[in-house]
């Protein structure tokens, strides 16, 4: 017995830790995405209610801040859908989401005009009759402050505008809103750094009552991002490991955007970042964006390697680099890649419906994971 007390001792305190990491995701997906946390948006702080319990996270798990605090504020412009968020079409009303959506001015195109089975303007906003409502999109400053959006709406009444358009529909603008990056690290044996990003902002409420969840875009991330700290926060690693939770994405990638150009680190000293977004799924593998480029090559082939293997998963697929998502403006200054999980469950892109009950993150992280740790061996 006296042999395998080394080995329990061991167990007790590494096994634990390793072994729990799909239950700590799925708690911290749960977490991110209840109501309390008002969709991660810019309407009741939700962004704030957010970034504080990330923080508490990354210091709980042993993480030091740069400077005196895990937060980096900066500005951003947005507008937000507050109060009541009521319409009334003909009589009838309508509900949040499901038969109506605000959307910022910009969106409105002339190939989305031409799809427009009617428009009408009261009050100064245009109300737009469509077949099928679109994709639910952050409300970002728009330059004509007078109308910064406008309502789909759902037709049901026909091909004619409706008669009688009641609505109580409040947008407010937020210019200069303070929001907030969120970044720890642990210090390795060497200053050269590999960093996991992954951003923690969604798109917050619609009203009172709609709230968007954002379970697989991106609680999932930002829970696999605080796991690895959890997981090497008590020892000292070989590289020193970056935790940065962004917002802003949302909003067109403004807090990753801020950190490029306010780093609180030395970016050429970074060997690889690594942004994690849209995790809840992987029965079909993972995309690495940006996983053909030269810099980034050689990770990437520690990865297929790895997954081969152990067969781990199904395919890791690559993608030529795009603007969609965080990694994005630190391609431009080191190796970085964007991971995003193919197959497996979730809920609705960019819908209320985006919720932890359907985040199968559980089902494939601890494979995910150990393909995407190969990378930073
Ligand atoms: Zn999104």
């Amino acid at each position: 017995m006296k042999h395998y007390i080394p080995f329990l001792v061991f167990l007790a305190i590494f096994g634990y830790g390793w072994g729990q990491g799909a239950e700590y995701v799925k708690e911290i997906v749960c977490r991110l995405s209840a109501d309390e946390m008002k969709g991660r948006g810019y309407s009741q702080g939700g962004d704030s209610l957010a970034a504080d319990f990330i923080a508490s996270e990354l210091k709980r798990h042993g993480t030091k801040p740069y400077g005196d605090s895990y937060l980096q504020r900066y500005p951003l412009d947005i507008f937000t859908i507050d109060g009541v968020c009521r319409l009334k079409v003909d009589g009838k009303e309508l509900r949040p989401y499901d038969q109506f959506k605000l959307k910022p001015m910009r969106t409105l195109t002339k190939e989305w005009l031409e799809k427009a089975r009617w428009r009408t303007e009261k009050d100064g906003i245009w109300y737009i009759g469509v077949v099928k409502l679109g994709m639910s999109v952050p409300l970002t400053p728009f330059d004509d402050m007078k109308a910064p959006y406008v309502v789909e709406v759902l037709d049901s009444v026909g091909t004619k505008p409706p008669k009688k358009i009641k609505a109580d529909l409040t947008v407010t603008p937020r210019m200069g809103y303070l929001s907030q990056n969120v970044c720890g690290y642990i210090p390795g044996e060497t200053d050269t750094m590999v960093v996991f990003t992954a951003h923690y902002d969604h798109l917050g409420m619609m009203g009172d009552k709609v709230c968007f969840h954002g379970a697989h875009d991106n609680a999932s991330g930002v829970a696999t991002v605080l796991d690895i700290a959890r997981r090497y926060g008590l020892s000292k690693p070989h590289y020193t490991l970056v935790f940065c939770l962004f917002s802003g994405e949302e909003a067109g990638l403004l807090g990753s955007s801020y950190m490029a150009q306010h780093p609180l680190f030395d970016l050429k000293k970074v060997r690889l970042l690594v942004n994690l977004d849209l995790l809840c799924g992987g029965s079909e593998g993972f995309m690495v964006v940006n996983g053909k480029a030269e810099n980034t090559t050689p990770f990437v082939n520690r990865m297929k390697a790895r997954n081969k293997e152990r067969h781990l998963l199904p395919e890791i697929k690559l993608r030529d680099n795009a603007a969609n998502s965080d990694h994005w403006w630190f391609s431009k200054e080191c190796p970085a890649i964007f991971i995003y999980t193919l197959g497996g469950r979730y809920g609705d892109y960019h819908s209320p419906y985006d919720t932890c009950d359907k985040c199968g993150i559980e089902d494939t992280y601890e494979k995910v994971l150990q393909v995407i740790l190969a990378a930073i061996e």
